[in-house]
């Protein structure tokens, strides 16, 4: 009998209907196993489900959980302990806006 594995690799968060559980993703190196669903009532009062992705944080390996939609392009990388919410993103974020700013600053006539 052949054993029942289903080793589908998705590279993409892209789906129609909720992934089986067991779903294997590979985000930007990380991997991801589909553990679960949940539903998400968005603002407007819609239903909508959401997946439950189990992975290793980047940082120290520890299992932890996170979510996404069904078509998504990002998910935690790290642990609650490691994932600092905007740390890196505003650091390049912010000297990306200065530098905008000193190019605004610098068309602007004198
Ligand atoms: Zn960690």
């Amino acid at each position: 009998m052949p054993t029942k594995r289903n080793q589908r690799v998705i590279r993409k968060i892209d789906f129609r209907v909720l992934p089986a559980p067991g779903t294997v993703l590979m985000h930007e190196g990380q991997r991801y196993v589909m553990v679960g669903s949940d539903l998400h009532v968005s603002r407007d009062g819609k239903t909508v489900p959401i997946i439950l992705w189990q992975s290793y944080c980047a940082e120290c390996g520890t299992p932890f959980q996170c979510s996404s939609g069904l078509k998504s392009g990002s998910l935690n990388r790290r642990c609650p302990v490691h994932h600092a919410p905007g740390k890196a993103v505003s650091g390049s974020g912010r000297k990306r806006v200065s530098r905008h700013l000193r190019k605004h600053g610098r068309r602007k006539k004198p």
